[in-house]
């Protein structure tokens, strides 16, 4: 049924509760898991000119660690937890519209299952689900495994 699986992560606690089920789901199918940051264009650009933009949609983060150490930090609690249940992970650091990325990514890779966190970074107390994923539910045929999270303190 899935061979391979997607999830997309932004490093917040909600997308790191979505990590044990995917996991868990990549271990009983024998299926790859695939780990995507979206660097946020939208929401980083009034930083950035145009061409730091153009470098990070290449992958090439330049002087731009501090970006690139988040993105790595966000993918590497997939691929420590991946490891760990011997599970074969791939690690991508995309650049753009995060729901256009994700649904390309599942289109382009052939994933037949995403997993991902009902909220994120921003609005961890809000009773909708966060717009990333409200938008990602609307843009593919994939099916979407999404779980909630909340930190009652
Ligand atoms: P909003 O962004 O609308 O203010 P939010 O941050 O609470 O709300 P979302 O951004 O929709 O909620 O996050 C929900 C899930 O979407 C996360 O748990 C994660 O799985 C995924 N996600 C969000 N942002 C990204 C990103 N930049 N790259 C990859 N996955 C992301
Ligand atoms: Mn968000």
């Amino acid at each position: 049924m899935y061979s391979d699986i997607l999830i997309p992560t932004d490093g917040s606690e909600t997308a790191k509760a979505a990590v044990d089920h995917a996991v868990d789901h990549a271990q009983r199918y024998g299926a790859r898991l695939h780990a995507l940051y979206v660097v946020d264009i939208d929401a980083v650009n009034f930083g950035l000119g145009t061409e730091q933009v153009d470098r990070i949609r290449q992958g090439k983060f330049g002087e731009m660690t501090e970006l690139k150490e988040r993105a790595e930090a966000a993918t590497g609690v997939v691929a420590d937890a991946a490891a760990e249940h011997d599970v074969e992970v791939r690690e991508e650091i995309r650049a753009g519209t995060p729901h256009d990325v994700i649904a390309d990514y599942a289109d382009d890779e052939g994933i037949d299952l995403i997993v991902m966190g009902s909220h994120g970074r921003t609005g961890v107390r809000r009773a909708l689900l966060g717009s990333v994923t409200e938008r990602t539910l609307r843009s593919t045929h994939v099916p979407v495994l999404v779980v909630d999270y909340l930190d009652e303190d």
